[in-house]
């Protein structure tokens, strides 16, 4: 019977909660990764953890898809949280009803410190209690305010716990726990273990860490930060992704070949369905794969007339639109043909030019070399030409 976990990240909060971006804490960035991916990656590298269910609030699924990046493919579909804590479990207990684990871990996105250890020490605690969280021992004095904040008494501390998060407990008992809490209209619970104890669920208090603290202000954050060396410089930040392509044609007669969008008259052209721009096809192709958006012959298929004779900078500028769309921009390219004939060299800043205008880069970006293969193979028996390319996107 699986574990799961259930990230608990639907708060708006009022306590300097979000920052100046209006970002939520649970999805401000903490040195370089979002709090609530920290929260979550905890959990998902641990083995004994099967199924992930975040409960955000209705606004955020932008902000969530954000935040997760790759994790969320780990992830149930984020289910929608209610206007208090307790709805929000509530929610996503009702969420996970349909696999029904046996246990569940309820866990506030706003503790990204937490770790195997606490996790373990919750499981640990459950194989014989129904319920159990990760708690540390008050080590502060406790003092009781009366008006004007004059102190009024020392409490005693012995026996006092703070209660952190995850807490566990055997799923049937806390989902009906919950229901039962919401028919008898109480709604002021700020924990699960509150509701587990009026429900009498046993619950174990289990070793805590004092560094699995919860980000409430944003000196919290600020202090999280620090604790994680600092900001991440901008460069770790940056999303810099690779795609290559090759391509070939076969010589035919014809008195003049396109190669990177320059007219080269010669003794053959190349045949193809296209213009047959071996350049221009390879570096569709590098653009698109480091899109991850399939490859030329997919998006214009030689099946289709349509596309019979067709210059085939159509084919890089679509390319280059599609990552404009999702973000991307390209930061260079290059582009190596392979043949022994014609010679390329006199005809590489033109193509250079070319390609900067297609891309709409700069030229020095741009990189276009050729080389024979001396006489070695179809390139060297002139049977044809093949070019190889690559294309650098940095995603915004
Ligand atoms: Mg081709």
């Amino acid at each position: 019977m699986p574990t799961a976990v259930l990230i608990v990240a639907a708060g708006r909060g009022t306590r300097v909660n979000a920052g100046a971006d209006g970002l939520p804490k649970q999805y401000q960035m903490l040195a370089g990764t979002s709090v609530i991916a920290r929260a979550i990656a905890a959990f998902a590298a641990d083995l004994r953890v099967h199924l992930i269910q975040v409960v955000i609030h209705a606004d955020d699924a932008d902000f969530y898809d954000q935040a997760l990046g790759p994790l969320r493919h780990r992830c149930l579909p984020p289910v929608t949280g209610g206007a208090t804590r307790q709805a929000s479990v509530r929610a996503g207990l009702e969420a996970l009803t349909a696999v029904n684990p046996a246990r569940v871990l309820i866990h506030d996105a706003a503790r990204p410190f937490v770790t195997s250890t606490e996790i373990g020490n919750v499981l640990d605690a459950l194989v014989t209690s129904p319920g159990a969280i990760v708690a540390v021992p008050v080590a502060d004095t406790l003092k009781k305010a009366g008006p004007g904040h004059v102190s009024i008494g020392t409490v005693d501390r012995a026996g006092l716990w703070a209660a952190q998060t995850p807490q566990g407990f055997h799923f049937a008992a806390i989902r009906d726990a919950h229901q039962r809490a919401a028919d008898a209209g109480r709604a002021d619970f700020t924990d699960d273990a509150a509701i587990a104890e009026w429900a009498g669920i046993k619950v174990i208090l289990a070793p805590g860490s004092s560094r699995n603290v919860k980000l409430t202000t944003r000196d919290d954050l600020a202090a999280a930060e620090q604790r994680l060396g600092g900001p991440a410089p901008a460069a770790s930040r940056l999303d810099v992704r690779t795609g290559t392509g090759f391509d070939v044609h076969r010589f035919a007669s014809g008195d003049a070949v396109w190669l990177c969008g320059v007219r080269i008259p010669h003794t053959h052209k190349l045949d193809g369905h296209s213009d047959a721009d071996v350049g221009l096809h390879a570096l569709t192709d590098a653009i698109l794969g480091a899109l991850g958006d399939g490859d030329i012959g997919q998006h214009f298929p030689p099946s289709d007339m349509q596309w019979k004779g067709a210059a085939s900078h159509l084919f890089l500028r679509d390319a280059v639109r599609r990552a404009g769309e999702r973000g991307a921009r390209i930061t260079s390219a290059d582009v190596t043909m392979l043949c022994e004939a014609p010679r390329i060299g006199p005809h590489r800043d033109a193509m250079r030019t070319a390609l900067a205008d297609m891309l709409g880069i700069e030229i020095e970006r741009i990189g276009v070399k050729a080389t024979t293969t001396e006489g070695l193979g179809f390139t060297g028996r002139r049977e044809g030409i093949a070019a190889l390319a690559s294309a650098t996107l940095v995603f915004d």
